[in-house]
C-alpha cells in the first residue's frame, strides 16, 4: 500500500535522480484523483496491477520495488490512463520506461524474455516455417518468409 511507503523523504530525493532516468513523464503532476486506475482494463482483471501506484512509487523512487514486483510486464501500453489523465502525466510513457530499466536491470520475468529471443531470433512471436507455408498454400494464402533479420538489430544490445 502506497500508505505504508516507509522514509518518504529520502525517496523522493531518489525519486527526482530516477525520474531523469524515465524522462519527462510528469510524476509530480499527480493529483492522486486515479482516474489512470480507474479506466485500466488490466486493473479490472487484476487488482495488484493499480497505475496510479506505480506513478507515486516512481515518484518515491522505489523503482527497484516496481521492478521487483514484475507487474509492469502486465501493461498492454492500452494508453487508456494516460488520455483519460486531467494533469498531463504520461502514464504509458512510465510504464514503457519502466520496462526499459526493466530490461537493462535484468528484471524482466523468464516468459516475456523468451517471447523477446523468439522475436530476435524469427521476426514474429509465432515462428513461421515451411509447414506452415504449406498449410497458407492450401487455403490458397500467400507465403510468408521465414525469417525476418532486420528486426534482430533492434534488440542487439539486449541479445543473452
Ligand atoms: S489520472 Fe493522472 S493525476 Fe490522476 S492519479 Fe493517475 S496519474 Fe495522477
Ligand atoms: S497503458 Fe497500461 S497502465 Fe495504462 S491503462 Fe493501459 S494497461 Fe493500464
Amino acid at each position: 500500500m502506497i500508505e505504508n511507503i516507509p522514509n518518504i523523504r529520502a525517496g523522493l530525493q531518489f525519486g527526482h535522480e530516477v525520474a531523469k532516468q524515465l524522462g519527462d513523464v510528469r510524476l509530480s503532476a499527480c493529483l492522486m484523483c486515479r482516474t489512470c486506475t480507474a479506466v485500466c482494463p488490466i486493473t479490472r482483471l487484476n487488482d495488484s496491477f493499480n497505475p496510479f501506484r506505480f506513478v507515486r512509487l516512481a515518484l518515491f523512487g522505489y523503482i527497484e520495488e516496481v521492478l521487483e514486483s514484475g507487474l509492469i510486464w502486465l501493461c498492454s501500453n492500452c494508453y487508456a490512463c494516460q488520455e483519460k489523465c486531467p494533469h498531463g502525466v504520461r502514464v504509458t510513457d512510465l510504464m514503457t520506461a519502466l520496462k526499459n530499466l526493466g530490461i537493462k536491470t535484468g528484471h524482466v520475468p523468464r516468459e516475456v524474455r523468451l517471447q523477446m529471443n523468439i522475436i530476435k531470433d524469427h521476426g514474429r512471436i509465432y515462428p513461421i516455417d515451411e509447414f506452415d507455408n504449406k498449410k497458407r498454400e492450401k487455403l490458397s494464402l500467400p507465403s510468408l518468409p521465414t525469417s525476418c533479420e532486420a528486426v534482430s538489430t533492434l534488440f542487439h544490445e539486449n541479445r543473452e
